[in-house]
């Protein structure tokens, strides 16, 4: 299909997936992670680069073997791709990596945009009282949040009272921080967003539920919410990921609130969780469509369409080694089940270690095949 070779920066789950698409096109994809990471394990070539997408020397080598640079974590070193830059194509672009991988500076740059986001405060290196200041600004509960490294709710914590602030503090350490209002939302949404050279489109919106900071469910299309307020979230994902340079898809996380306004929580410069429907759901997935943005090869509009009401149930490792393999073994009994187990060995407490989607002719239907395996999952977690 396209003899340019795509070097990605990292290769877990979303790595994995990447490659499973782009070997569909007979499309290289250089990898740098350690020698057993997801990714690697689905792809034999000579062309991966072992080490950490960290390290500098490692993304110089990943830079020389690769016509295109990618991530599928925003946790990189924006310098060093600034550097290389020079001699390879980034995308998205650096500076967009650079200022998402701040969850600070992303919202900063989203209200500047016009983009509606939760009230933020930077409380970065303040003392005690700054802290208390928000409660008295902002109401309890607050969120605290670090604005580097965060992922699976690792990073935040819900600041109920003023009692809270010490151990809040204590337990985010010394990470930077920024204060952000609570959203008391009726629900959550996600819009996956394709951005390529001609312009910006989008994926449905999705139902998103989060359980203890990390997602659970995915839900396409979303339960209980108008056709309106659903083109409404495409529109606003859209507005979002206009405000960025470069080519790729885009997760955009978003809060519905009671009265119906619509907040975007955050962004996601690469595939997402709330995306991995599209594989069984939509004509094209994510990865097809992160691909071809990057590669600047078509995407038909209607390739980015719901086909079937899909479910996303992830498999979150409980508290056995085995746990996600136990989930899997029921799934297999489940027709209309396809399963994604990511390779990473033995199960951790919360860690993303698989999932399944069900696709169904009605979301009713879907929801009780799936019930079961709902089910088996919270049975691993204890
Ligand atoms: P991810 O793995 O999605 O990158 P993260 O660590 O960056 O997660 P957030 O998306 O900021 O974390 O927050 C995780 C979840 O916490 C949200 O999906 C939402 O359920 C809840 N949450 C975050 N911010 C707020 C807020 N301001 N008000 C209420 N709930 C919030
Ligand atoms: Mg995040
Ligand atoms: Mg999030």
């Amino acid at each position: 299909m396209d003899d340019r070779k795509v070097g990605v920066l990292g290769g877990g789950q979303l790595g994995r997936m990447l490659n499973e698409a782009a070997n569909r096109y007979n499309i290289r994809v250089n990898v740098l992670d350690t020698a057993a990471s997801p990714a690697k394990q689905i792809s034999a070539h000579d062309g991966h680069i072992e080490g950490s997408f960290k390290e500098a020397e490692a993304v110089r080598k990943l830079a020389q073997a690769s016509d295109v640079l990618t991530v599928e974590i925003e946790h990189v070193d924006t310098d060093m791709l600034e550097e290389v830059s020079k001699d390879v194509e980034v995308e998205p672009h650096w500076r967009t990596l650079r200022i998402i991988k701040d969850k600070f500076a992303q919202k900063k740059h989203l209200m500047d945009h016009g983009v509606a986001v939760a009230e933020s405060r930077d409380v970065a290196g303040a003392d005690e009282e700054a802290f208390k200041d928000v409660g008295k600004d902002f109401g309890y509960p607050y969120m605290l949040k670090s604005k580097t490294e965060a992922y699976d709710g690792r990073g935040n914590f819900v600041v109920k009272s003023e009692d809270d602030i010490t151990k809040a503090r204590k337990t985010l350490g010394n990470r930077p921080l920024y204060a952000e209002r609570w959203a008391n939302f009726r629900m959550e949404l996600a819009v996956m967003v394709v951005k390529t050279k001609d312009g910006v489109l989008t994926f449905p919106t999705v139902e998103t539920i989060h359980e203890d900071n990390i997602c659970k469910l995915t839900y396409a299309p979303p339960r209980k919410v108008s056709k309106e307020t659903a083109a409404k979230a495409q529109e606003l994902a859209k507005k979002a990921i206009g405000a960025f340079e470069g080519k790729g898809v885009f997760g955009v996380e978003m809060f519905l609130l009671k009265d119906g306004t619509l907040l975007v929580n955050e962004i996601a410069p690469r595939p997402h969780n709330s995306g991995h429907y599209t594989i069984e759901a939509c004509p094209l997935s994510q990865y097809d469509a992160h691909l071809r943005a990057i590669l600047d090869l078509p995407i038909p509009e209607l390739g980015l369409r719901l086909r079937e009401p899909a479910i996303m149930l992830n498999i979150l490792g409980g508290w056995t080694p085995d746990s996600h393999i136990q989930v899997a073994k029921k799934a297999v009994e489940v027709p209309n089940a396809s399963i994604h187990l990511y390779g990473k060995g033995d199960a951790r407490p919360g860690r993303k270690m698989g999932h399944i989607t069900l696709t169904a002719p009605t979301m009713a239907a879907a929801e009780r095949e799936i019930q079961p395996l709902i089910d088996a999952v919270d049975t691993q977690k204890g």
